[in-house]
């Protein structure tokens, strides 16, 4: 009796926790991170199985999985009832990544017509058939966490796969990548050098990558937990240091799906528009470029 509840034992601790990852409409960079993890990769196979990751082996297991990684967004109907099955087999389903989170570049659409987008896109665009809107997949299932970033960082990633399989909140800091690049020791290159920079809205996570090298960030990871890209904005405005129309085309690019950046780039649009036609000519004008190469160097 006691052999038989030892091997038991025996087995269930052999029974890894099952991992899967999915794609969905994306360009594939978030899923590159985790390969990214390279050594670490090795580690986490030791603990988990990878049993469904199509862009490392075509070997699948089945489902049900303890944890999926989901990138991508939802831009068709068939994928609207992917995301439901994906969700139905998955113990614990983590978004990874600008499209996964909130639509991503392709959300672009949600503001146009889509089918004017296609036709310059495709030769044969009757042949494509897709939604008018590229949504988060937290619009279509309950989603238990979101990482933001394009692409997602790997070292991030590694403690949301850890968090989950130790049954804990991932500790990801959600304040602003300006806390970071001041931890980096970057100087500042919004108040040294004008540089316009959506740093102090933007989710901290990539390493402060561009004002490391002297160039402004463009929030490619996303809104920070208290983002207010108006108040930014108008500052950026007011001191010249940038145009509205160079603030509302910023806060529309890979984040463009999120409601808090698109509201704030519509408004922005708005004020140039109106300024335009009162011929305050003098409120257009900002700098809108990173600073010029000669000045850089005495960074
Ligand atoms: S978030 Fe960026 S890197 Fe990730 S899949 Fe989308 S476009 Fe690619
Ligand atoms: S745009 Fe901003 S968030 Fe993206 S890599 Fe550059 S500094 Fe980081």
């Amino acid at each position: 009796m006691r052999k038989k509840s030892s091997q038991a034992r025996n087995n269930r601790a052999k029974i890894k926790p099952k991992l899967a990852v999915w794609k969905f409409a994306s360009c594939d960079g978030c899923q590159l991170s985790l390969l990214d993890c390279e050594d670490e990769l090795l580690g986490i196979a030791e603990i988990i199985e990878i049993a469904n990751f199509a862009e490392a082996s075509r070997h699948v297991l089945p489902g049900p999985y303890d944890l999926s990684l989901v990138e991508g967004s939802i831009t068709t109907s068939h994928d609207a009832d992917r995301i439901k099955d994906v969700r139905n087999q998955s113990r614990h389903l983590v978004t990874i990544g600008a499209c996964a989170t909130s639509g991503g570049v392709q959300a672009l659409r949600n503001y146009a017509r889509e089918e004017e987008y296609r036709k310059y896109v495709y030769a044969q665009p009757d042949y494509i058939s897709a939604l008018a809107t590229s949504t988060p997949i937290s619009n279509h299932v309950k989603v238990d966490f979101e990482l933001q970033g394009c692409p997602i960082n790997k070292t991030q990633l590694l403690e949301v796969i850890s968090a989950f399989l130790h049954g804990r909140k991932p500790n990801i800091n959600s304040y602003s990548e300006c806390v970071d690049c001041k931890l980096d020791g970057n100087v500042c290159v919004m108040v040294a050098h004008g540089t316009p920079c959506l740093g102090p809205i933007t989710h901290a996570g990539c390493g402060s990558i561009c004002p490391r090298f002297n160039r402004g960030c463009y929030g490619c990871y996303g809104p920070q937990d208290s983002s207010n890209p108006r108040a930014l904005g108008d500052w950026m405005v007011s001191m010249k240091r940038a145009s509205p129309d160079f603030v509302s085309r910023s806060l529309q690019t890979y984040y463009t799906g999120n409601k808090t950046f698109h509201e704030a780039s519509e408004d922005f649009q708005k004020n140039r528009e109106k300024a335009e036609a009162l011929g305050e000519t003098e409120s257009l004008v900002g700098r809108d470029t990173d600073r010029e190469d000669t000045n850089r160097k005495d960074t």
